[in-house]
């Protein structure tokens, strides 16, 4: 868009969702954000599946899920509002049928996100076979620290990721327990869709999935990533 184009549009445009970098005053811009469910057999189990590896599967939720200050207020509808610490994805560059082999040359960085989740609402629309936005796609759903790009950290596929309430440890893993290792993970997406620089991608949750409420201090943490720390409000 250029300056002239602008008065074309007949509101405001939103706001382009983005991320902030690592040590830098720079943003990522944020397109789609593809979710992955079940990729972590200790998870799947918990939520009642087989931890075999069936074909992955994919939810998305609106860029604008995505934020990055610090905070999660909690959402309207739910009694059951529940923590999944993941690890980020960000492509930087697109492509459709992407090999696995060539994968990774499309990630520009990686960082830590919450993917959280109206748990009641999302197992409601399970039960009806229905959709599952309402559970998954809500505002201020997907906070996220900063990206840090594969250029300076590489690409992790090992580490521990953990989640904390208030001091209590609730979710513990590794990296390298993923059923769906990350460039597996973009070459499947690349056969349904086509990717774009600025997709984001939650790569799924290690087991020990748990309820917030307002007051409480989320604090998610991935080896060589910055802490990330959410307060619910
Ligand atoms: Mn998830």
């Amino acid at each position: 868009m250029t300056e002239s184009d602008s008065p074309r549009y007949v509101i405001t445009p939103p706001p382009q969702a983005a991320l902030p970098v690592q040590g830098s005053d720079r943003l990522f811009p944020v397109n789609r954000v593809f979710c992955i469910g079940r990729n972590y057999a200790a998870h799947a189990v918990e939520m009642g599946h087989d931890p075999d590896r069936e074909p992955p599967f994919f939810f998305l939720k609106s860029a604008d899920c995505v934020t990055a200050d610090g905070t999660f207020p909690y959402p309207p509808g739910s009694q059951d509002v529940q923590h999944e610490v993941e690890l980020v994805v960000a492509l930087g560059l697109g492509g459709r049928d992407i090999p696995v082999e060539a994968a990774l040359s499309h990630v520009w960085g990686y960082g830590i996100g919450l993917d959280m989740t109206r748990r009641d609402l999302q197992a409601e629309a399970k039960k009806l076979g229905r959709p599952w936005e309402i559970g998954k796609n809500f505002a201020h759903s997907a906070p996220c620290g900063p990206l840090s790009p594969a250029s300076e950290i590489g690409h992790p596929a090992a580490g521990a990721i953990t989640l904390d309430v208030n001091g209590q440890r609730r979710q513990s893993g590794d990296l390298n327990q993923m059923i769906w290792k990350i460039p597996e993970v973009i070459a499947t997406l690349s056969r349904w869709f086509q990717l774009q620089p600025g997709d984001i991608i939650m790569t799924g949750t290690p087991a020990g999935v748990g309820a917030v409420s307002p007051g409480d201090l989320i604090q998610a943490r991935i080896a060589g990533f910055a802490a990330l720390d959410i307060r619910v409000t």
